[in-house]
């Protein structure tokens, strides 16, 4: 389709971002019909990119889908119609000279927590980063369909990176489009944890430390999430799987990969690590998702890691601390996440926690990770996730998978509000179900392998 001459090549490249930040942002919850916009301020000064009316996020193509506007919403530009809501976005980048990129969308977690006064607070990682506040507009819960709507919103808004609308939905900033879409996607994130804690009787706590050095990293955060997100939507398939130079190495590759696959992950958050044949401490290049470790390009010796990705600070210390270690996974999957906020203790509540009986342990609130008994499973630590502990690579990438469940099973009955519980196991008195023996691990592992290799070739398993 051809463009209009007001979208020349710097224009054009973000508006490309723009259009994969849709499909990222469908993704990540975002999606509502055809409603949700996000524009993009006109470098030249001639008014804001927005996405055209009709379509959905997740079918924005390029830049043939955004229309040039002024900030008195007329149509400069482009081919389309104009949503309802543009003085949102209008009266954003008049009020913030330091934006450039704003979205709005209707995310139902966020949805769900702009009905109440809840605060958003650092129950993990997502939450950490609205710590210090996210404002809330309670002006209407209408469309802002006017310039003084818009205006009020943008006061709402503040100096912050995102508000709540009442009864409505969320809107986000950024300086380009790599901050707008990831405030965007932790915002959603920060309110279904909220949420879930709010509705579980658990009690949740929060550790200072956790929410200000979350905080410290979020610039390097902010673009390498990004740079994996847009990786995953412009792939077709995901990661192709690479020739790994040993059976060792592509079952470490099979590991992460599952491990993405069965959805136990955070963004790009999580490592696994493991020791090679040569005893090397060896894992994944820690920007990159789980899913995206395909070769052994993508791997690092864990000694050479950069020690400010929190996973390799922490993989670091267990594996000096109980040196038996074969392998370790740093997991913040959402609800391995949420848990470790929690004061209860993991137990049996579904088949996957007996995995765990008396072999978690809950690091305190800055506590030191350095007191943790030798056969210790699983670390949690508070607010951020959990170190899994295990004696393969294997057992250990079941184990993250087991946990999540574990872990969401014990939110979700906790937040029945009935009389939930579980019974002593008095037949085999064994502290921690086993995965060795009867060729069990084999079994697990190669279901999950079929899984993911049904996927690769485009034929799901039902379910999937
Ligand atoms: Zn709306």
């Amino acid at each position: 389709m051809e463009l209009p001459k007001e979208a020349d090549k710097e224009v054009c490249q973000q508006l490309e971002q723009l259009a994969e930040a849709g499909a990222v942002l469908e993704n990540g919850g975002h999606g509502d019909k055809v409603l949700g916009h996000l524009s993009l301020r006109d470098p030249r000064g001639r008014g804001f990119w927005m996405k055209r009316s009709g379509i959905s996020l997740a079918e924005l193509q390029g830049p043939q889908d955004f229309i040039l506007l002024d900030f008195e919403g007329k149509k400069k530009a482009g081919k389309g119609k104009r949503h309802a809501e543009w003085p949102i976005h209008g009266e954003i980048f008049l009020a913030r000279s330091d934006v450039n990129v704003v979205g709005h969308t209707h995310p139902y977690n966020a949805g769900v927590i702009s009905t109440t006064e809840e605060p958003v607070e650092a129950l993990t990682k997502a939450g950490a980063f609205f710590s210090s506040g996210l404002p809330r507009y309670r002006k209407t819960s209408n469309l802002i369909i006017h310039k003084n709507m818009g205006t009020g919103l943008a006061s709402a808004l503040g100096h912050a990176k995102a508000v709540l609308m009442r009864n409505h939905g969320i809107t986000y900033v950024g300086s380009d489009v790599a901050e707008c879409v990831v405030v965007g996607l932790l915002c959603e994130y920060a309110c279904r944890d909220q949420l879930r804690a709010a509705m579980s009787k658990l009690t949740f706590k929060i550790s200072a430390t956790a929410a200000s050095s979350f905080r410290s990293h979020r610039n390097l955060f902010v673009e390498e999430v990004w740079e994996s997100l847009r990786r995953r939507v412009t792939k077709a398939t995901g990661a192709e799987p690479k020739e790994g130079s040993g059976n060792y190495l592509d079952r470490f590759i099979e590991a992460n990969r599952i491990l993405s696959n069965e959805g136990v992950e955070f963004l790009n958050f999580d490592l696994v690590a493991f020791k090679d044949p040569s005893r090397r401490i060896i894992c994944g290049l820690p920007e990159l998702s789980l899913g995206e470790i395909s070769g052994s390009d993508d791997l690092i010796v864990l000694e050479n890691a950069p020690n400010f990705y929190p996973g390799v600070n922490y993989l670091k210390k267990v594996f000096s601390i109980l040196p038996k270690t074969e392998a370790a996974i740093f997991c913040c999957a959402p609800s391995v996440a949420l848990f470790s906020s929690a004061a209860e203790p993991l137990c049996p509540t579904g088949d996957e926690g007996r995995h765990f009986e008396g072999l978690s342990v809950k690091i305190l609130p800055d506590q030191a990770i350095e007191n943790i008994p030798p056969d210790t499973r699983v670390v949690f630590l508070p607010n951020e996730g959990a170190i899994i502990l295990a004696n393969s690579i294997e057992v250990a990438c079941l184990r993250a998978i087991f946990l999540e469940r574990a872990c969401s099973i014990q939110i979700d009955a906790a937040a029945t509000g009935l009389a939930w519980g579980w019974l002593p196991d008095s037949e085999q008195g064994v502290v921690g179900m086993t995965l060795e023996g009867q060729g069990q691990i084999e079994n697990f592992w190669s279901f999950y392998k079929r899984k993911l290799d049904r996927k690769d070739a485009g034929q799901p398993l039902p379910g999937e």
